[in-house]
């Protein structure tokens, strides 16, 4: 089946995509649009703020007045595109076909003449991951508020996704605060509209190690923070290993098992000075059936025991760690109500599991049952020259007007 996608599909996704929301920058322009949009229709949009004010959550309520709602969410934010080898500007939100002949852009046009011509491309960086969906959320507000549906539409666009979900976790707080007890959440993540329904976690984590200092020649007074430092980067790839001899599989991932890895270490500074500091960051991505946490944990014990000889020559060392990132695994399930309803909208009789984290697992853990299913490939996410299909977006329309539509998820 094919389908059309939108004029204004098209444009929102354009002006979206030209709005820089990387993840260290302010989201408030998008956020700010996206509320002066829904303002027009008379809808009102609730904010929730960052600590200094320069981000915001958006959650606006499409179909106010009835019962119960289905969130539609995605995050603002995008990752940087620092050092990357872009053959476009990543703001710029061209359309094209690529490759073409010469490598050069073809005619921008009405996105129904482009959709003949092939399969044309819209480049910049969001277009997957995920400003295409937010953008054709909002082209269908009308949809959502005009409905025979008996469902309300929540919007959830949240900030800081793409560096630990932290945004969504205010929203979802907020949401409960306001007794707003959504039925199903779908997030429009990068999934080429196959429905997802489970992906490991991320946790992240900063250790630093103090040691006391010393000329080289005098180790016995010394605590060598690298050396002991290497220890725990040991025991966590020991716990790698375990993960990969011993785990349980899940099949349907890329690794079927939990992985651990050490991603930085710093440490040392001259060849004859035993170094005082030392500090690494690992992460741990575990299945959605392994206990991210229990992990940790054992990476804690495992240094507490290290701690005492090295507190009998230096009093003050140790190590100190500190959480980057607790983003948990989701696990849906084929047999879910809104999995069926996903699959329903899309035409796709596939579910998939995700090799990436999302915010489903803390909607999931909030208690409302979550699907991931989304517009444009993972692969293209985070790469230069990101971009998704005006045929992704098209059926990404198809499978929202759907919901619109819908009179019942079981
Ligand atoms: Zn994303």
């Amino acid at each position: 089946m094919s389908h059309i996608l939108s004029a204004r599909g098209l444009e929102l996704a354009q002006t979206l995509v030209r709005m820089n929301t990387v993840s260290a920058n302010s989201n408030l322009e998008l956020i700010g649009f996206v509320s002066d949009h829904l303002a027009r229709l008379g809808v009102r949009s609730r904010l929730t703020y960052n600590a200094d004010k320069t981000k915001a959550n958006l959650f606006a309520t499409l179909g106010a007045g009835k019962r119960n709602g289905i969130v539609v969410s995605g995050h603002t934010d995008t990752v940087p595109w620092d050092g990357q080898d872009w053959s476009v500007d990543p703001l710029s939100a061209m359309v094209q076909h690529w490759p073409t002949e010469g490598g050069g852009p073809v005619p921008v046009g009405p996105a129904d003449e482009l959709a003949a011509l092939g399969s044309p491309r819209l480049y910049g960086r969001g277009a997957a991951d995920m400003k295409g969906f937010i953008a054709i959320a909002l082209a269908n507000a009308e949809h959502f508020m005009e409905s025979e549906s008996p469902f309300a539409v929540h919007f959830a666009f949240s900030y800081d996704e793409e560096v630990g979900c932290f945004g969504v976790r205010e929203l979802i707080a907020d949401m409960k605060d306001q007794g707003v007890k959504p039925l199903a959440c779908i997030i429009g993540e990068p999934t080429s509209m196959v429905p997802a329904i489970a992906h490991k976690g991320v946790y992240r984590y900063r250790c630093c190690v103090r040691g006391k200092e010393a000329h080289s020649s005098l180790t016995p007074q010394s605590v060598n923070a690298i050396e002991m430092a290497a220890r725990v980067v040991g025991k966590v790839r020991d716990m790698a290993e375990g993960f990969e001899q011993n785990e349980r599989r899940y099949e349907g991932f890329d690794v079927p098992f939990s992985t651990a890895s050490v991603g930085q270490f710093h440490g040392g500074i001259a060849d004859n000075v035993v170094p005082r500091d030392a500090a690494f960051h690992y992460e741990f991505r575990n299945l959605p059936t392994a206990d991210a946490q229990q992990m940790q944990k054992e990476v804690l014990a495992y240094a507490d025991r290290l701690e005492g000889p090295m507190k009998k020559v230096a009093p003050d060392a140790g190590f100190s760690f500190e959480t980057i990132c607790e983003v948990p695994s989701f696990l849906g399930s084929a047999s879910d109500p809104i999995t069926r309803l996903a699959q329903r909208l899309s035409g796709e009789e596939r579910v998939t599991q995700v090799a990436f984290g999302t915010e489903a697992g803390l909607f999931k853990g909030a208690g409302i049952p979550t699907i991931v299913c989304g517009p444009g490939s993972i692969t293209q996410a985070h790469q230069p020259d990101e971009f998704v299909t005006l045929e992704q977006l098209a059926r990404c329309e198809a499978f929202l007007q759907g919901l619109a539509k819908t009179q019942t998820i079981a």
